[in-house]
C-alpha cells in the first residue's frame, strides 16, 4: 500500500471496504473514497447567470442552483451576495454543515491576477482590481480558491471531458463573452500574469466593430452572444428572432430559425462560423494543438448548425500542417463546465495539497 493511500485511510477519505479475491494469490484490499468524507462547491459566474453547484469527493453533482443576471451593471458586492446566497440555501437544503465542506472554487469573467492577492480585472463590467475573494471570505469560513472561469473548464476538459488524454489543446468558451484555456503539455498555459487564452480579445478584423474591452474587431464583438444578436439588428431591426426575450432565448430563436431555413438566420450564422472558424485557425497555427474543443452556453446551443461552417474556414486559413493533426469537438460536460472545473481546481489545492497549474516543475 503505497504512502498517500496510507494517509488517506489516516485521514478518513479512502475507506478499507473488504478483502477481494485475488485468484490463489493473498486477498487484496478493497478500497473505495468515503462519498461523505467532505464535500465541494463549483461557482460559475458568468455574464448572464451565477451558477453554484454541491459536489461529493467524487465530484458528482448533488445540488445546485441559478441564478439569472439580468443588470447591465454587475456590482461586486452583489455577486458576492448571490453567492453566499447560494452555498447557505445548499448546505441548508442538503443538511451539510461548513466543517464538511472542503473548499469552494469559483470561476469568474475576466482576468483573475494571483500575485499579492487576489483581484479581478473585469473590463466588461468595469471591475479593476476587485477583491471578490475578501468579500466572500468575510462571510464564508470555507476555502475558497478564484480563478477565471475559461481556465478552470479547460482543466475540467481536460480531466473529465473531450479533452482525456489530450496534453495539448485549446477550449473555447463561447457565451456572452469568449475566452479560452490553453493546455500545453499537459499544464494550463497561464502566461505572466494570468491573462493567457484571451482568445475572444485577438482582432479578427482591423479597425472593426468596438468592442467592451477598448479595442476594435475583436472576435467576441462578432460571435460573444451580444455581437450575434447586434448582428440581426444591423441586418433587421425588427426581426422577431429579436423579441424572444434574454440572450440565451434569442441565440436559441436564432439557431432554430437557420435550422428551419430562415435567410437570415442562415447570414447571421454562416458570417458567425467564418469568424470563428478563422479565429481557431489562428489558434492552431500558433499552438499546434491535437484537439480543439468548443464549449461555453453560446458555442453549446449552435455547436450543429455552425459546425460544417467552422470546419471550412479553419480549413481555409490553417497550415495545413498542423492542420492535419488536429481534431476539433463539442464539448462532453453539461453547461455547468465552468463550476465542475472550478470544484476540481479546489479538490487539487485542498485535498492533494497541490495546485497542478501552479506548481512549477
Ligand atoms: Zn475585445
Amino acid at each position: 500500500m503505497t504512502k498517500i493511500i496510507a494517509e488517506m485511510i489516516e485521514e478518513g477519505i479512502v475507506i478499507e471496504t473488504g478483502l477481494e479475491d485475488s485468484q490463489g494469490g493473498r486477498p487484496r484490499t478493497t478500497l473505495n473514497i468515503d462519498p461523505e468524507y467532505g464535500y465541494f462547491i463549483g461557482v460559475d459566474v458568468g455574464e448572464t447567470h451565477v451558477y453554484v453547484e454541491l459536489f461529493d469527493i467524487k465530484l458528482r453533482t448533488l445540488r445546485d442552483i441559478r441564478y439569472a443576471l439580468t443588470s447591465n451593471e454587475i456590482l461586486p458586492e452583489e455577486i458576492a451576495r448571490l453567492i453566499i446566497d447560494a452555498v447557505r440555501t445548499i448546505q441548508h437544503d442538503a443538511r451539510i454543515p461548513d466543517e464538511k465542506i472542503i473548499g469552494i472554487g469559483v470561476g469568474v469573467p475576466g482576468v483573475v491576477e494571483r500575485e499579492g492577492g487576489v483581484s479581478i480585472f473585469a473590463p466588461n463590467w468595469g471591475w479593476h482590481n476587485v477583491g471578490l475573494l475578501d468579500l466572500l471570505r468575510d462571510a464564508l469560513r470555507i476555502p475558497i480558491l478564484l480563478d477565471n472561469g475559461a481556465q478552470a473548464m479547460a482543466l475540467a476538459e481536460m480531466w473529465f471531458g473531450a479533452g482525456r488524454g489530450c496534453n495539448n489543446m485549446v477550449v473555447l468558451l463561447i457565451g456572452t463573452g469568449i475566452g479560452s484555456g490553453v493546455i500545453a503539455e499537459g499544464k494550463l498555459y497561464r502566461g505572466t500574469s494570468n491573462s493567457a487564452g484571451e482568445w475572444g480579445h485577438t482582432c479578427i478584423e482591423l479597425d472593426g466593430r468596438a468592442c467592451r474591452c477598448g479595442s476594435h474587431g475583436c472576435i467576441e464583438a462578432y460571435a460573444g452572444a451580444p455581437g450575434i444578436i447586434a448582428q440581426i439588428q444591423e441586418r433587421d431591426p425588427n426581426n422577431p428572432i429579436l423579441q424572444a426575450g434574454s440572450q440565451v432565448e434569442t441565440v436559441r430563436a436564432l439557431n432554430t430559425a437557420a435550422q428551419n431555413g430562415d435567410p437570415l438566420a442562415l447570414a447571421v450564422l454562416s458570417r458567425v462560423s467564418h469568424t470563428l472558424g478563422a479565429g481557431i485557425a489562428n489558434l492552431i497555427n500558433l499552438f499546434n494543438p491535437e484537439l480543439i474543443v468548443i464549449g461555453g452556453w453560446a458555442g453549446k446551443l449552435l455547436s450543429d448548425t455552425i459546425l460544417p461552417g467552422v470546419e471550412s474556414s479553419v480549413r481555409r486559413y490553417a497550415l495545413s500542417q498542423p492542420l492535419s493533426v488536429v481534431k476539433l469537438k463539442v464539448s462532453e460536460l453539461g453547461w455547468d463546465g465552468v463550476s465542475l472545473g472550478a470544484a476540481n481546481l479546489a479538490l487539487h489545492v485542498f485535498l492533494m495539497g497541490d495546485d497542478p497549474i501552479m506548481v512549477t516543475q
